[in-house]
């Protein structure tokens, strides 16, 4: 079916491993939303951060999506291609006095506390190397959400005059998601619910760069037995390629939908139309 609104959404992963079960239900979660509002979901590979990057990881997100029906549109965007881009939006925030210099090792932040306090402000005569800080204006108390409601935040936390150019030369996460995100258009971001804290920090970003942030959708976690959150630095197992239509049934459990057995034995296909059909009728969609 081709787009017929203006919904834009992405799945952004970082190449750091094979995707695993936590991946799919925030990759599924993105791909429903697009479908049901008839928009488009688009793939962006978050590969800002060279020794972070497992060869071939790539290669095996792409090929475990197709696997599981999640077909993305457009072309795929790589981060590491667009240099220019987040120079161009660290220039807008230097222009409107929102960036400043930090010499600060990280033990001497650390020591003075949980948030970066500011320290280089005001400092004129700086030893490199040194990081950029966004001049944050002030934190954000609140965030809407579309599946959560209103979401307080700790503006304490969230208004921290994070780093926006890392020491070694490199963009940061921030900086780089949300020039991306104004960049390609997006219209909601849907990601796991430990990404609450990072969504507030950057709309603070969007609203410097005089964007309006998007709208936001927070997923349920897939956590271990004993709590720990299924990531790639806790060793989450590798999604099975071969065993796809029962891992979209299992992502699906854990956004409260109960895929009926016949379905799952239909495959791959059968179980992404019953699940659009479904989330159709989900109050937060
Ligand atoms: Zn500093």
């Amino acid at each position: 079916m081709q787009p017929t609104s203006s919904y834009i959404g992405r799945f952004a992963p970082s190449p750091s491993g094979p995707l695993h079960m936590g991946s799919l239900v925030t990759a599924l979660g993105g791909f429903l939303q697009a479908k049901v509002h008839n928009g488009i979901w688009r793939l962006r590979i978050d590969d800002i951060d060279p020794p972070r990057i497992v060869p071939g990881a790539v290669e095996s997100i792409q090929s475990s999506l197709i696997a599981h029906g999640l077909l993305w549109q457009d072309e795929v965007v790589m981060q590491s291609h667009n240099q220019q881009r987040y120079q161009k939006a660290l220039h807008q925030l230097s222009e409107s006095g929102l960036v400043y210099f930090c010499e600060c090792t990280r033990q001497q932040i650390k020591a003075k506390g949980p948030y970066y306090a500011g320290t280089c402000k005001y400092k004129t005569n700086l030893t490199p190397p040194y990081s950029v800080r966004f001049n944050n204006p002030g934190g954000v108390c609140s965030i809407e959400d579309n599946r959560l409601g209103t979401v307080s935040t700790d503006p304490v936390a969230t208004g921290e005059d994070f780093i926006v150019k890392r020491k070694d030369g490199l963009y940061a996460y921030h900086l780089a998601s949300v020039a991306d995100d104004i960049a390609m258009g997006i219209t909601e971001i849907v990601r796991g619910e430990d990404l609450l804290l990072p969504t507030a920090c950057q709309w603070s970003l969007f609203r410097a760069l005089q964007k309006t942030p998007p709208q936001c959708m927070h997923l349920p976690l897939v956590t271990f037995a004993d709590g720990r959150k299924f990531s790639k630095q806790n060793y989450a197992p590798a999604l099975d390629n071969n065993c796809a239509a029962q891992n979209l049934t299992e992502a699906l459990s854990y956004l409260n939908l109960q895929v009926p057995v016949e379905i799952v034995h239909s495959g791959v296909n059968e179980v992404l139309h019953w699940a659009i059909e479904k989330w159709h009728t989900k109050h937060f969609c």
